[in-house]
This record gives C-alpha cells, structure tokens and sequence, in this order.
C-alpha cells in the first residue's frame, strides 16, 4: 500500500475505496459494477471489510480473492480478531496468501451484535489488535495497516492513551493507518499533529483519511453507526436545509449538499497533504466518483503501475 500511494503520488493525492463483503448475488453484481466504475479511475488500493465475528468470512476470503486475481487493483483485505482463535486467525492470513493477497488491514472488531458492549477475547484469540499485527508480519511477506481515531477509540479513556496504542500497532510493524470516518477534518489533523508529537519515527506513516459521502438524511444515521459518534451539527443543519420544509425531504438537495460537503472535506485534506483520500462506498461508484470528479480526478488516465 505505501508502495502504491508512493507511485500514485506522481499525479496528486491518490485516492482509494472501501468495499463490503455482499449479502447476495444482487449485491455481488453490484458489487463488481463499482469495481469496474473505479478501476478505470486507477485508485491506490480498495479495501475490503470483514464481518464482525467471521459471519462474511468466505465471501470475503473468495471476493477478496477475486479482486486480486480478475482487476488490475490491489486489495487490501480486512482482519478482525474477534470470535476467532490465534490458529484461525494465522490459517486466514494463509488463505489470502494463497489467493494473492499481501496486504491486510489488522483490527480487533468489536463484539458481535453490540459494538459498544463487553469485549471479551476469543478464550485462544488475542486482546488487542498490536498482537495480530505481529503474529501476521510474523508468518511472512505481509504488509500490514490498522485503524486509527480521529476522536479516540470508543474504549479509549483519553486521547493520550489512545494514541500511545496507536504508536504501539505502529511499532509492532503496522506501515500505515487509515481513520475511522469523520465529518470534521481538524480532528484528522489533530490527530496526525499527536501521532508526530508521541512519536515521530512512527508519525512519518502514512495516517489515511477516511470519508463517506451523504447521499440522504439517512445515510446520517448510518455514518454515526459507523463511526460510533455524532455527525456535527452544522452538518447536519447543511444538510437538513438542503432537505427543505415541505412534507418530503428533497432527495436531490441533499444529496448534492452531501456530495459537496464531502468535497470540500477532501479539498482540506489534499491542501493539508494527507496521503490519500479513503472513500467508503457501500459498494456504490456513483457519489464517490462524483466527488472525485468536483476535485479535477479523471477517469481516463492511463493507469499506473504499483
Ligand atoms: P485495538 O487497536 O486493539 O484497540 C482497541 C482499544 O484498546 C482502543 O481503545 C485502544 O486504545 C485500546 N488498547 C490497545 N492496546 C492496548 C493495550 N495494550 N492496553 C490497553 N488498551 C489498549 N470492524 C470490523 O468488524 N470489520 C472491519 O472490516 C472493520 N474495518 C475497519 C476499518 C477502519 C479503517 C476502522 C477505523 C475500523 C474498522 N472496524 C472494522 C472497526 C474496528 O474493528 C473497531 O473500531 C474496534 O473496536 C477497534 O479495533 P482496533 O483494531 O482499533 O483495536
């Protein structure tokens, strides 16, 4: 990945998108839609989540898979220890090395059901993810990146102890991060100005900004169960705006608030020379490749080798 965004940083800030694992054949199809949309726009890396306790775990494991074998784009699998023993958890990694993949996002999970309940760890698995960074890097030629908090980690007592964990996943031989979306780019910055602070061997990694276009009043509630915080209010006063006061929202408005409030979050971060733009999708091109459109990204570029 850092590779990529090195070679991919010739043109400007690379970009690069989240996909999820589908629930169906529609969902498949849709799926490689998108992924034929952004290939053609030559993003750094896609991401491919993993879902929580397993439950995705072949769908991930073959889609994944497939990415690697059938496109020109370099997947990045996700990995989450929950729900897993330590030798499940080394027989995946050897199942995404088998289909091709080299790249893989580490991260605890949270329980299944209720993020914001009990952790408790597989009675063989491991506590926190700076375990699983090590046991990966450990069974062979991986590279490794975990998740970072723009506003600390939910279980985080404070932002000090929060980043002190990050470094420590850094140091484990994590070469990168990518954020926990959020809707206010200083905290990004903040958080970039800490991880230096602490440590600034670990602070030269690339920390990836993570954004999700709204499309609609509804995609609010889903960003805030995402990221498990609240959207700020002037965002959501943009975008309830946008909505208007008749009896229905106005479904394009909003829409077209959303797509450029997302612009502008990422005009800030190309300005503040973030590394990347990291788009979730929920496997959609369309809001994404209009928000890289609003930034002058083309789609017709030649496209560049990793
Ligand atoms: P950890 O790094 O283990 O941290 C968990 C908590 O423990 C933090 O509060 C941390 O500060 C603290 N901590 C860490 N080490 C120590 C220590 N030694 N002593 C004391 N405290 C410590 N979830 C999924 O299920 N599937 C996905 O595909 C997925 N993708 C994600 C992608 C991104 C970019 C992000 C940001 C999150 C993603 N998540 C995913 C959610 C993630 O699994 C949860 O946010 C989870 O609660 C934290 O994972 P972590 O890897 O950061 O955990």
């Amino acid at each position: 990945v850092v590779q990529s965004l090195r070679t991919h940083s010739g043109t400007g800030v690379p970009f690069s998108v989240e996909f999820n694992p589908p629930r169906d054949a529609a969902g498949e199809a849709r799926l490689w839609r998108a992924v034929r949309e952004f290939e053609r726009m030559h993003p750094a890396f896609v991401s491919m989540t993993y879902g929580a306790g397993g439950s995705t775990r072949d769908r991930t494991v073959r889609i994944t898979g497939a990415l690697a074998q059938e496109t020109t784009l370099l997947p990045v699998a996700h990995l989450t220890a929950v729900g897993h023993s330590i030798a499940e958890l080394r027989s995946l990694v050897g199942s995404y090395a088998d289909s091709g993949i080299c790249n893989v996002l580490v991260l605890r999970g949270d329980p299944p059901g209720d993020p914001l309940g009990e952790w408790r760890k597989h009675p063989e698995g491991v506590e926190y993810a700076e375990e699983l960074v090590r046991i990966v890097r450990d069974l062979g030629d991986f590279h490794v990146g975990v998740a970072s908090f723009p506003q600390g980690h939910h279980r985080s007592p404070d932002l000090d102890h929060d980043t002190r964990h990050l470094c420590a996943k850094l140091r484990a031989g994590a070469e990168y991060s990518i954020t926990q979306m959020f809707f206010d780019v200083e905290h990004y910055l903040r958080l970039r100005d800490r991880v230096i602070a602490m440590d600034p061997a670990e602070g030269a990694k690339p920390i990836v900004p993570e954004l999700m276009p709204i499309t609609s009043l509804r995609t609010v509630a889903r960003a805030e169960e995402l990221s498990g915080r609240p959207v700020p209010a002037d965002i959501v006063a943009r975008l309830t705006r946008a909505a208007g006061t008749g009896p229905e929202e106005d479904r394009a408005a909003v829409r077209a608030e959303g797509i450029q409030i997302a612009t502008e979050m990422a005009q800030r971060l190309i300005d503040e020379d973030a590394p990347c733009l990291h788009f979730i999708t929920l496997n959609f091109a369309k809001a994404t490749s209009e928000v890289l459109t609003n930034l002058g990204y083309g789609v017709t570029a030649a496209p560049l080798s990793a």
